[in-house]
């Protein structure tokens, strides 16, 4: 059984009020940080923790906080990143949903550890709900001292805003959001200078994602040590996985590091297996900006290892055989899955939200879908693989953000793995907009896991 560090109490009734999450040992890393720790001290375990940042780019998040710039008389800030828009990622949303109180718990504690006095919580503009919650648990944490002047009698003070996004997927870029922060359109800046330096109205700013500024809380509690001890190497602790596709139990899982992909697939006690009986086709492990893995390389590494839910097993194999473990966003394709068709969906997700600056990603996209349009409905010559191929190449690594690359990942790991499948698309031309190209690329379990 996994061992629950986020999600302990979540079937408890009424966790969401901030009585029951007190009774339940809520906010005691708070009381513990702010009456027997300095902020250094709690860098330190952070650092000692292994935690790395949940949103995508798995930086270590001790390490990031030690960039930040302190110089005299500058105000500094913590931003949480709740602007999650990725297609197949809901995992924070659900944590802002079930237990708003762990991350205003996180927040505290964060900011604390970052010399922060006024912090904000950026929530995905569509996300209402979720705002609403928020703040209701921002208003019972100062009704009950964790927030305002002089928390508990420490001589620190804090207050934490709720900014609603911009509406744009963008948005979750941090520097963009920082610009939407700042009250200007969502633009990616050119780094350098980082956020460490000069982020925030020009001031040190970090920003962390949910999920990474929610873990602080048990690193405080159990200290950096014990958290390290789970997991495997460099992927240490728990991580919130939010699985769908074509599963028989959807949802948000959280696992300790180190299961295998095979298990997470197919055990009861996560996705329960390929719905239908069907076999697995493909995964996209990360969420949709990651490399596509065919069913073979999505159990086993090239090299014949068991494929783990970790950071370095996931990406084992660079973007040739590999993936990474991205934001989390698992979803599983059967049989029944056109590569081609959901390559495009992603497609056009990026070309929509391309914020333009950049010529390869505002045309780059824009070709792509195109193309891959041609591709599944029709009016396509072989040529065209390639020169898919050739665009998605020219966008990777020349672009202001990540949005580009995010791009161009999808789109080259699936002409990588599936080329036969664009190929069928563009000879049956009829057949390619009624039914689904399959012959290969099916797997059964390696080892049926019960
Ligand atoms: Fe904007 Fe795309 Fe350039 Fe990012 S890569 S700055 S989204 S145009």
């Amino acid at each position: 059984m996994t061992r629950k560090l986020l999600l302990t109490h979540i079937d408890v009734p009424g966790i969401e009020s901030f009585d029951i999450y007190r009774q339940k040992g809520g906010y005691r890393s708070v009381e513990k940080a702010l009456k027997t720790m300095s902020p250094e001290d709690v860098v330190e375990e952070v650092k000692k923790s292994g935690l790395r940042g949940r949103g995508g780019a798995g930086f270590p998040t001790g390490m990031k906080w030690g960039f930040l710039a302190k110089p005299e008389g500058v105000p500094r800030y913590l931003v949480c990143n709740g602007d999650e828009s990725e297609p197949g990622t809901f995992k924070d949303r659900f944590l802002m949903t079930k237990i708003p109180h762990a991350l205003i718990e996180g927040m505290i504690v964060s900011s604390y550890a970052l010399g922060a006095e006024v912090s904000y919580i950026y929530v995905r503009g569509e996300m209402m709900p979720q705002i609403r919650i928020l703040e209701k648990a921002i208003a019972e944490a100062k009704a009950a001292g964790f927030l305002g002047k002089n928390i508990l009698n420490s001589g620190y003070d804090l207050e934490i805003y709720i900014q609603p996004g911009g509406g744009a997927y963008i948005c979750g870029e941090e520097t963009a959001l920082l610009e939407s922060l700042e009250g200007k359109r969502g633009n990616p800046r050119i780094k350098p200078p980082f956020p460490a330096v000069s982020g925030l109205y020009g001031c040190p700013t970090v920003v962390n994602n949910v999920e990474s500024i929610a873990a602080t809380v048990p690193i405080i509690n159990d200290g950096g040590e014990e958290y390290a001890k789970i997991g495997i190497d460099r992927s240490t602790g728990t991580k919130l996985i939010s699985a769908s596709g074509n599963i028989n139990r959807p949802g948000v899982y959280e696992i300790e590091l180190g299961v295998s992909v095979e298990e997470f697939i197919y055990s009861e006690e996560y996705c329960g297996g390929i719905a239908g009986g069907k076999r697995l086709k493909a995964l996209v492990a990360g969420g949709s900006s990651v490399p596509v893995l065919p069913a073979n390389l999505a159990l086993k590494t090239a090299k014949g290892e068991l494929r783990l839910m970790t950071y370095e097993s996931l990406a084992d194999g660079g973007f040739v055989t590999g993936s990474s473990m991205g934001s989390g966003g698992f979803i599983v394709y059967d049989e029944d899955q056109c590569i081609v068709r959901n390559t495009l969906n992603f497609t056009r997700f990026y070309h929509h939200e391309s914020c333009g600056q950049c010529s390869p990603c505002r045309e780059g996209t824009g070709w792509m879908e195109k193309l891959l349009q041609r591709i599944e409905y029709g009016g396509a010559n072989m040529a065209d693989i390639n020169l898919l191929w050739d665009i998605q190449k020219n966008i990777d690594g020349n672009t202001i953000c990540p949005l580009g690359d995010a791009s161009a990942w999808p789109v080259a790991s699936a002409i990588r793995h599936f080329r036969d499948e664009f190929e069928w698309h563009i000879l049956n031309p009829e057949e390619s907009q009624n039914r689904n190209f399959g012959l290969a690329h099916y797997a059964d379990p390696l080892v049926p896991v019960s």
